[in-house]
């Protein structure tokens, strides 16, 4: 099964490199333990990543470090526990990494963390990453912290996209939330953003049931003379959050059948 908006120079004759059953090792756009490093064989070749339905991945979300320095209830309830992990990713194994997945077909490429602006060096990771033969689009996802200090380097490294994550439009609310009083900064700081870059900006909230509501009265009246794109994301389970993950769980579900 041949992807049809493939181009011709990655186009391969041969089937068996399109085959399904090589998939599974090299479907994980994440870099978890099903990564593969092209050799140079491949690189040759070209082969793009694909998955078990022969579609092309061409996305890789890129974690450079598990630190953050938020504690967000959902995520981080006690904060970052230990020492910061001193086996992130060089820049050196990032340009490797990344010209590895460019070479299969990989065009864009999100940082993330953890939170990735706690690194010393991620502006040049940010041009590491975009000057890869092939790469089209960096993006990166903060939770804003460091922003106000790295607008223009990230522009000047050719930062294309930024997530910022936040949760709520009210002060208090954040600071709850996230442990720290800095949401009139951070919005401070995404206006800075929009007036003085090209960088597309988007705000990712968790959706919870005490903040929804107020959070989308508040960004619709956001978005409305800005450029931004605001979206709500899935509150998920983490090996820090079983015990918030399991009562909020449980309490939708009794309100699902209270109402039904
Ligand atoms: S949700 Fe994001 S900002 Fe909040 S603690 Fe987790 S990684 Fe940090």
């Amino acid at each position: 099964m041949i992807d049809d908006n493939i181009d011709d120079k990655h186009k391969i004759d041969s089937p068996q490199l399109y085959s399904p059953s090589l998939a599974p090792a090299m479907s994980d756009g994440y870099m978890g333990s099903s990564l593969v490093v092209p050799t140079e064989q491949m690189s040759d070749y070209h082969q793009p990543l694909t998955d078990g339905f022969a579609r092309r991945l061409t996305y890789l979300r890129l974690s450079i470090t598990d630190f953050c320095n938020f504690r967000c209830e959902y995520c981080l309830p006690n904060g970052y526990q230990g020492k910061r992990s001193d086996d992130e990713l060089s820049i050196s194994e990032i340009a490797t990494l990344v010209r590895g997945f460019a070479q299969v077909g990989t065009k864009k490429v999100r940082i993330t963390g953890g939170e990735p602006s706690i690194r010393r060096d991620v502006v040049e990771i940010i041009e590491t990453i975009k000057q890869t033969d092939g790469i089209e689009t960096v993006a990166m996802t903060s939770n804003g912290y460091k922003l106000g200090k790295h607008i223009a380097n990230w522009q000047a490294a050719g930062l294309d996209q930024l997530n910022i994550s936040m949760d709520s439009f009210d002060a208090a609310t954040f600071h709850k939330m996230t442990g720290f009083d800095t949401l009139p900064q951070i919005l401070a700081d995404m206006d800075i953003l929009l007036e003085t870059t090209d960088i597309k900006l988007k705000i990712n909230s968790v959706l919870m049931a005490e903040t929804a509501f107020e959070n989308l009265v508040t960004a619709i009246d956001y978005v409305k003379d800005r450029q931004v794109t605001y979206r709500f994301i899935e509150f998920m389970q983490t090996s820090d959050n079983s015990d918030l993950f399991f009562l909020l769980s449980m309490l939708s579900l009794i309100l699902s059948l209270i109402t039904c």
